[in-house]
């Protein structure tokens, strides 16, 4: 049977199986034959399968898998039904933010607590497709815990880089318990990363980060999903945070194919949002505003508290560029200042999120402030994981800045808790 191909992205050569970076070097990228689809068959399909509660179709992403993966061989794939995550529409928050209409999608309630799981069941399931012996990745944390499981579903073993100390205890916890093995770098991301590659290659393990194009292909579902559960309706925003850029690959890719398939009346406008302590994707759109020739820097020393997005030198910058731009989009940078504020909002509202999903909030908020996005548009906010996935920063926050009148202490003794809480509720 025929394979989709991996082409080069930049000078559309075709790559080898196993490959993917082109000897130009850029990235590879998944073609799909969309002329031989019909748009409103494939929408009718997808459609048919929505209340799907068993079987690959009860997966958030297998369910949209002609435009993941068309020719997947059922029995080969590894699914945890990631996706199927919910939209909330806080009354709280959208009167925070002042707008018309807000909507979240909350993709913390994957099976492992990001939507890191949503590329994994793809890239995966690859790896089962091509015989792999062993799984790896270079993570921030949340892919490593993701890795971790699936590689456990599928009986592989995984092998995770990460910086050390520089993750969340959460998602380190996730990864040893699930039984990966971790190897911990002193240095940042961006070295992991480094070392993640030549280890793949050397070792001979399948390289699971989101330069591997079928990771891509699953993240392109949050697109597909949130879609459908807008009933098609295209939203005129879609807010998230960005770290390496995979998701601003893969929503610009879902977006276009789509458009190209006839099921999008316009294409909504993509904004990733930077943590201003590791946000080179950013600066470069500042810059090119001055000089169209101007290349992405990469940034030696990202710093931010949200460890998600602390990523110095985003390895699908290239790809970014050109979905930022076929959407008409945007990149911002916020402050760990209004990452926390807007997360406090989150949290607040009983629904929270890790401090990296709240820069999706947080630039809302700027560009309402800006008034870019007007008080009469429909804004989605990705929230890309769990609350539980770092705790400490939400203790930390709670009780630097004087929020801790949420927690009282008193003795065991039923005067004083009236008093106190006479006192708290007031
Ligand atoms: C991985 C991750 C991101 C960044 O996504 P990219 O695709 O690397 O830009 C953002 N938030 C969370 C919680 C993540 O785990
Ligand atoms: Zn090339």
């Amino acid at each position: 049977m025929a394979q989709e191909k991996i082409v080069c992205m930049r000078c559309e050569d075709e790559l080898e199986a196993g490959r993917y970076r082109c000897r130009c070097g850029a990235l590879g990228e998944v073609r799909h034959d969309l002329e031989s689809m019909n748009g409103e068959g494939l929408l009718a399909g997808f459609q048919g399968r929505r209340g799907a509660r068993s079987g690959v179709e009860a997966s958030g992403v297998w369910r949209f898998r002609e435009l993941i993966m068309p020719r997947v061989k059922m029995h080969q794939i590894v699914t945890r039904r990631e996706g199927n995550t919910r939209i909330y529409r806080p009354p709280a928050l959208v009167k925070y933010l002042g707008l018309g209409k807000l909507s979240i999608k909350h993709e913390g309630e994957n099976p492992t607590g990001s939507f890191k799981d949503r590329g994994m069941t793809v890239g995966v399931t690859r790896a089962v497709h091509e015989g792999a012996r062993a799984i790896a990745c270079a993570s921030t944390g949340n892919t490593s815990a993701s890795l971790a499981a699936y590689g456990a579903a599928a009986g592989l073993p995984a092998v995770v880089f990460v910086p050390a100390g520089k993750i969340a205890r959460a998602k380190l916890a996730q990864t040893v318990a699930y039984g990966a093995k971790v190897v911990e770098i002193d240095g940042n991301f961006d070295d992991a990363m480094n070392m993640v590659v030549k280890v793949c290659r050397e070792l001979d393990m399948a390289l699971l980060n989101s330069v591997n194009p079928w990771r891509i292909e699953g993240q392109k579902s949050i697109i597909f999903e949130l879609l459908d559960d807008l009933d098609w309706q295209v939203p005129d925003w879609i807010v998230f945070p960005a770290g390496n850029l995979g998701n601003t690959s893969a929503f610009g890719k879902a977006l276009r194919e789509l458009y190209e398939l006839g099921l999008l009346e316009r294409m909504p406008k993509l904004v990733a949002v930077q943590a201003e302590g590791a946000s080179p994707f950013f600066k470069f759109y500042q810059e090119r505003l001055e000089n169209p020739r101007a290349e992405l820097v990469a940034e030696a020393n990202p710093e931010t508290v949200a460890t998600a997005i602390r990523i110095g030198n985003p390895q699908s910058w290239e790809k970014a560029i050109r979905e930022i731009n076929a959407t008409k989009g945007m990149v911002l940078s916020v402050t760990d200042q209004e990452i926390m504020e807007a997360k406090l909002q989150i949290d607040g509202a009983g629904i929270g999120c890790e401090p990296a999903s709240a820069a999706s909030i947080a630039g809302i908020h700027q560009l309402i402030k800006r008034g870019i996005i007007g008080s009469k548009d429909h804004a989605v906010a990705i929230l890309t994981g769990h609350f539980l996935k770092d705790v400490e920063s939400a203790l930390n926050w709670h009780e630097q800045n004087g929020a801790s009148h949420n927690r009282i202490r008193v003795s065991a003794d039923f005067d004083a808790i009236a008093k106190a809480l006479d006192k708290g509720l007031a």
